[in-house]
């Protein structure tokens, strides 16, 4: 298969099916076109195993190996929505790459995107995939995104797509003024997505809906 024949898909992964996927989330409420736009364009099925490829387009989240999953298409573009809102974003630090599909969703909506993963192997995967679409405005780094990515704040937001309990202080340090912090935040199966807006040393806190994300762990591996 060559490349324009992988990026387009065939059969289940083809342009009809990406439709019905965009035509779904935007039923669900999403209303950013340029979200939609960038959900339709980018190729979902290389970021999953290829004998799930046929259910790349289906709104649901897809084991990636190492106990870990890609994030449901509807998640994805509700919190890149949310996380467009308000001031214009340049700078993001994402928590948790997983596959790297919500990374290239960033990447194509940003100047520059960092990305933090615990698991080694899954921050190889998702360098080589998104190495391989294209994408030349992603960092990548292998550690504890508990601790944020010191050196390269302040952000103008950070999204986190693994659950904590509270968001670490250390993420809410490396913000910059009026940037904000988009998070799963809570327990197990009680888990709500939280805005967490700044403005000079204070935190507006927006509750959006539950939702169930994988804990954010502590240390690598
Ligand atoms: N948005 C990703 C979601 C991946 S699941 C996608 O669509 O593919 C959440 C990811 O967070 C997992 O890969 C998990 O290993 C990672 N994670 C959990 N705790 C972490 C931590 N402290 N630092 C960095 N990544 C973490």
């Amino acid at each position: 298969m060559d490349v324009k024949q992988k990026k387009e898909g065939l059969g289940m992964t083809s342009r009809r099916t990406r439709n019905r996927l965009v035509a779904r989330l935007r039923e669900q409420g999403i209303s950013n076109e340029k979200v939609l736009d960038v959900i339709n364009e980018i190729p979902r099925h290389l970021f999953v195993d290829e004998a799930l490829a046929h259910r790349a387009y289906e709104d649901t989240s897809l084991p990636i190996g190492f106990n870990q999953t890609i994030s449901q298409p509807y998640v994805v573009a509700k919190m890149t929505e949310t996380l467009l809102s308000g001031p214009p974003k340049k700078k993001i630090l994402e928590i948790g790459t997983g596959s790297g599909y919500q990374t290239a969703v960033l990447a194509e909506l940003v100047e520059k995107v960092f990305s933090v993963e615990r698991i080694s192997g899954l921050v190889k995967r998702a360098r080589r995939i998104l190495g391989d679409i294209g994408y030349r405005n992603i960092s990548f780094k292998h550690a504890d995104g508990g601790l944020g990515w010191e050196n390269q704040a302040p952000f103008d937001s950070i999204i986190i797509t693994a659950s904590p309990r509270t968001v670490p202080e250390s993420l809410l340090n490396q913000l910059a003024d009026d940037g904000s912090v988009l998070a799963p935040v809570g327990d197990g199966d009680n888990q709500e997505l939280v805005l967490f807006k700044k403005t000079g040393t204070e935190f507006q806190k927006t509750v959006m809906e539950p939702v169930k994300f994988v804990p954010l762990l502590a240390g690598t591996s």
